[in-house]
């Protein structure tokens, strides 16, 4: 479904991504580790293009997204939450989530506000609030809800167990599992191992903008060097 071949992003002259080269399938969730600066969010941000690789390719659905511009990305099914929450403070749940609308799309699950709804109860009870009133972790999931809005076949969330209370951890990965078993595909950025584990299939692993793994947790688990040499926990 997802194909990143050979890409390098720079942030002006500064080297970020070398060569990156991953491959997500459809209905997976793979997890993207690594420490703090590793380059996970320009990972992400280079598939939506928001950071344009200058060399290598993006490929989605059989279409090279290679180039073309962020907003394009999101209309061909990708919806990417980023760590810092987006939501509009001044306007109510519901609002934020009419925002967010978009036709359904064939081969993706189509979301209507009940089943947001049904998904995260905290946003349901406060529908009418303004997002200002809310928690981070409520943000945090109306970030997501809103993105969901437009239907995506691809979602790309990145950290979504930072910042957030233990409890509500808990309830990101049963909602990440959730959007599994509706048949979405799924990409994560984690530094959480014990998260990760729970929602996805697979790990990638980056360390200075290089692939140094991409396998099953198993087999992450029986190369313990691998977890010590790139990944803090
Ligand atoms: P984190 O968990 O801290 O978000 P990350 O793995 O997502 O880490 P990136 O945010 O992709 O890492 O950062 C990769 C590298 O790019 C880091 O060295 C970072 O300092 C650098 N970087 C990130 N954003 C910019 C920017 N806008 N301009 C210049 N350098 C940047």
């Amino acid at each position: 479904m997802l194909e990143i071949n050979g890409i390098n992003s720079f942030y002006g002259k500064a080297h970020i991504l070398n060569d990156l080269s991953f491959s997500v399938g459809q209905g997976e969730v793979v997890a993207l580790l690594g420490r703090n600066g590793a380059g996970k969010t320009t990972t992400m941000k280079s598939i939506m293009q928001l950071v344009r690789p200058r060399s290598g390719s993006v490929r989605f659905a059989d279409t090279d997204i290679t180039g073309i511009s962020p907003h394009k990305v999101a209309r061909l099914g990708l919806g990417y939450v980023p760590e810092e929450r987006r939501i509009f403070t001044d306007l109510t749940i519901l609002e934020n989530l009419e925002v967010g609308r978009q036709a359904p799309r064939v081969g993706a699950p189509t979301w209507t506000l009940d089943a947001l709804f049904e998904l995260f109860p905290n946003l349901a009870e406060r529908q009418n609030n303004r997002g200002k009133a809310l928690s981070g972790g409520e943000q945090q999931m109306l970030t997501i809800a809103r993105t969901l809005m437009g239907n995506p076949s691809l979602l790309l969330l990145d950290e979504p167990s930072e910042g957030i209370a233990p409890v509500i951890v808990e309830q990101m990965a049963q909602t990440i599992l959730n959007f599994k078993s509706q048949g979405l595909t799924v990409i994560i950025s984690e530094q959480n191992l014990h998260f990760a584990k729970i929602v996805a299939d697979r790990a990638v692993i980056i360390e200075g903008g290089e692939k140094k793994f991409d396998d099953t947790f198993e087999a992450l688990e029986s190369q313990p060097e691998i977890r010590d040499a790139y990944l803090s926990i």
